[in-house]
Parts: structure tokens; sequence; C-alpha cells
């Protein structure tokens, strides 16, 4: 029996320091964890349970050589596209129902990554109660740098998260400021769906989002987790 159609590739993520890759399986994204995005953004920060979107895994861009920033490309259908600069969690060991004090077993590593985000149609879909998907999970739509070990980087639940375009910081905060920290927000994940290995977990962006244009070089960073570049094209 074979495949009635050519088989694609699985997309992976390269692991810093190594000749192996992370093999993704789905990527989850939290909406709103951090205070001051969630005031940018028009609502009140209270701590109301986290929430979640998706992009395919395919959205995603690797960026593996801080020094030659990857291309990823402007997409269609906006005027408006924006950078979110987040902590990336690689789930290493799938589970359900994970409780908070065992959920950093789960993970495999971390990751520095973009939410791009066409904010028009995220907004209009918002706006109509319509679902984020177009706005959210459209191609090259998840640009991430390499997974560092947690054996290496350790767990993190503070530190340094900027990014800078062209050169000029643009959001700037610290980790200790996400409203539902990585445990937290894996155990809640993981009661609404089974976490598999190979997941990755976009964790939400701080304040300071705002439109790129084609030439923009994008400049991310976390800190025990290093350095991403990538340009628009
Ligand atoms: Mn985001």
């Amino acid at each position: 029996m074979g495949y009635v159609i050519p088989i694609w590739s699985v997309t992976s993520v390269p692991v810093a320091g190594s000749s192996d890759t992370f093999p993704v399986r789905r990527i989850y994204c939290v909406g709103r964890n951090y205070a001051a995005h969630a005031r940018e953004m028009g609502f009140d920060p209270d701590r109301e349970p986290p929430f979640f979107f998706t992009k395919p895994a395919d959205a995603i861009v690797v960026m593996s050589d801080p020094a030659k920033p990857t291309n990823v490309a402007y997409p269609p259908a906006t005027k408006n596209l924006h950078h979110e600069m987040e902590l990336v969690v690689a789930i290493g060991i799938g589970g359900a129902d994970i409780k908070v004090e065992d959920a950093l077993g789960h993970v495999f590593g971390y990751a520095a990554g973009l939410d791009m985000t066409r904010r028009d149609l995220q907004f209009a879909a918002r706006d109509k109660g319509r679902p984020w998907d177009m706005g959210k999970g459209f191609d090259q739509s998840a640009p991430c740098g390499p997974i560092v070990p947690a054996s290496e980087s350790g767990h993190l639940s503070k530190g340094l998260i900027e990014l800078k375009v062209n050169g000029a910081a643009k959001q700037k905060a610290n980790l200790n400021e996400l409203i539902w920290n990585v445990q937290e927000t894996i155990s809640y994940l993981s009661g609404l769906v089974r976490l598999e290995a190979g997941d990755l977990i976009y964790t939400g962006t701080p304040e300071g989002v705002g439109p790129v244009v084609k030439g923009d070089t994008l400049e991310g960073e976390i800190e025990g987790v290093g350095k991403f570049a990538c340009k628009i094209v």
C-alpha cells in the first residue's frame, strides 16, 4: 500500500549545538499573556483563564543563524503585518491533565520565535466574533530559532525577552511578566487537548507589537535561549 500523493517532509527545528532536529507536530499559541500587551490590544489584563489558537506546523520558518538573517515572506491579503516576539516551549513528552508541578518534566527545550500576525485580518475577525485563523495561521507565520534543550538552559521563569526592528528596540520585557507561566500554560492546555511530543507552544508576546514592511530586519533575543534574525522580503 502506498500514499496516493507524494508524502511531504516533517517540519523540524534544529536543536542548538547539535546536528539533531526536533520534529514539529502541532503549534499552539497563547493569547494575551502579558498584562501590558493585553492593555495595548484594548483588554483588561485581569487573570482570566488563558486562551489558545493554533498555526499549521508548516508555518514554521527555521532561523538557524542570527548572523545571517533568514528570509520571511511578507504574506498576501494584509496591509498590517505585526511582529509578536515570544518564548517557544517544545514539548518532549506528551500527556493529558498534566499537573502544574509535573509540567516542566514534559518540556524538551525552549526557543525564541515570532508569532507573525495579519493584524487587520485578526481584528476584522475578532470584531465579527469569527475565528482568528486567517489572521494568525498563514504561510511562514511562525519563524523559530533553534531549540535549546532544557538540560542545558534550565527552565525559564525570568530573563530578558527583546525584539529589535532595524536595530531599534520595539519589544522589551521579562519572562517573569508572563500572566500564565510555562508550567501553568502546559497544565491548562493539557486539560483541553492531550499534548504530544513534538508540539510547540508559543507563550504569548509582551507589549510593543507593531507593523513591519518588506526590507525590515528583525532581531530577537531571549536570555538563556539565544538570538535570531530574519528579514521580511
Ligand atoms: Mn502571540
